[in-house]
């Protein structure tokens, strides 16, 4: 499906249907309905009597196999923890869109292995079952292991007739120069507050001003926003604001002791937005995410200072580009909560 904010990058794709680059990296922030992009496009290419705006018809055999995951012309590239649901991650999940592709031997994986990729060589060299259109997708492709990005630049230099490489990533930065040079970039943005609160209400049956907290506190991201729905994600988030929230006072075992069972691209994402309207309350704007903290953010922002926050957010940052992949996670939460203590205590000067 294409979510409602998608819509104009979505009829611009199927416009130049007839014409695409033969390797898309999709890319855009986490939770807003890259990878459901990615597979409508896969769908909309393989249908074999498209819609006259180019969308898939959803009664040709074609659309048929794809509805059950089964079309011949179509490979799914994830790592092999996500598709056996063994991510060490599980306990809060992302965008519930991953589904299986081809299994990977032996131990899951949190990369895309290079067994994969070569796996794929006759799938691309042949041509497809039943037209010249084969499609991969490679989603997330930031989670490419350097050996099977090297293999797959092979493949994406020279790609046989009618093979299509779609990559998805939250974090483009991260792929080598040498696969996004060789791919046509095509970025997906978040929606505009309304659009997205208005969907989020529907969707979850809240009513708007609960949509709008949900949302503002998932980084304007709806898809991370519709978790929170659910009784037990909510409690979940609660936990996480209080948390942070009562960070530099909190010990840093006892914080890490809380958020240990939580994804960490969840807390990563809750503790940057705390640091955005830390920033924005120290120079004098409304705090965006966590409006009904404002008096706690007040006493942090003072306490901090523009300095400290600004180095705090970029330590942050730094961070977050190796979220998925920390050697050992439990170590990485306690660095990045001693950071964050670190910059909230009273300055010195
Ligand atoms: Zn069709």
């Amino acid at each position: 499906m294409i979510y409602p904010w998608l819509e104009p990058e979505w009829k611009a794709l199927l416009a130049q249907r007839t014409r695409l680059h033969h390797a898309l990296l999709i890319h855009g922030p986490a939770g807003i309905g890259k990878s459901a992009f990615a597979t409508e496009l896969a769908r909309s290419l393989l249908c074999e009597s498209p819609l006259r705006d180019g969308a898939a018809c959803g009664r040709c055999s074609a659309c048929g196999w794809f509805a059950q995951d089964n079309h011949p012309d179509l490979r799914r590239l994830a790592p092999s923890a996500a598709e056996e649901g063994t991510d060490a991650g599980a306990g809060v999940t992302e965008e519930p869109v991953r589904r299986p592709g081809s299994k990977g031997a032996g131990r899951p994986s949190r990369d895309i292995r290079i067994d994969q990729i070569r796996a794929l060589e006759r799938f691309i060299e042949v041509s497809g079952h039943r037209g010249a259109t084969r499609i991969v997708l490679v989603d997330p492709a930031d989670a490419l292991n350097p050996a099977a990005a090297n293999a797959l630049l092979k493949t994406l230099e020279e790609p046989g007739r009618g093979a299509h490489f779609v990559l998805v990533t939250d974090r483009p930065d991260t792929l080598p120069a040498t696969i996004r040079s060789r791919c046509r970039a095509l970025a997906l943005p978040r929606p505009a507050a309304d659009v997205g609160a208005a969907w989020l209400a529907a969707d979850t049956g809240a009513d708007l001003a609960q949509a709008q907290a949900w949302l503002a506190a998932a980084g304007d991201a709806p898809l991370r926003a519709r978790r929170f729905a659910d009784p037990a994600q909510a409690a979940i988030h609660r936990l996480l604001v209080e948390t942070v929230a009562g960070l530099p006072e909190t010990g840093i075992v006892q914080a890490a002791d809380a958020l240990a069972d939580i994804a960490p691209a969840i807390w990563m994402t809750t503790l940057q937005t705390w640091v955005v309207d830390l920033q924005r309350t120290c120079a004098g704007a409304q705090p965006r995410y966590f409006p009904d903290r404002a008096d706690r953010l007040g006493v942090l922002a003072r306490q901090a200072g523009l300095v400290a926050l600004d180095r705090l957010a970029v330590r942050l940052d730094r961070a977050a580009r190796t979220i998925d992949h920390p050697l050992n996670p439990r170590l990485m939460l306690e660095d990045v909560l001693l950071d964050v203590r670190h910059a909230l205590a009273a300055r010195a000067s």
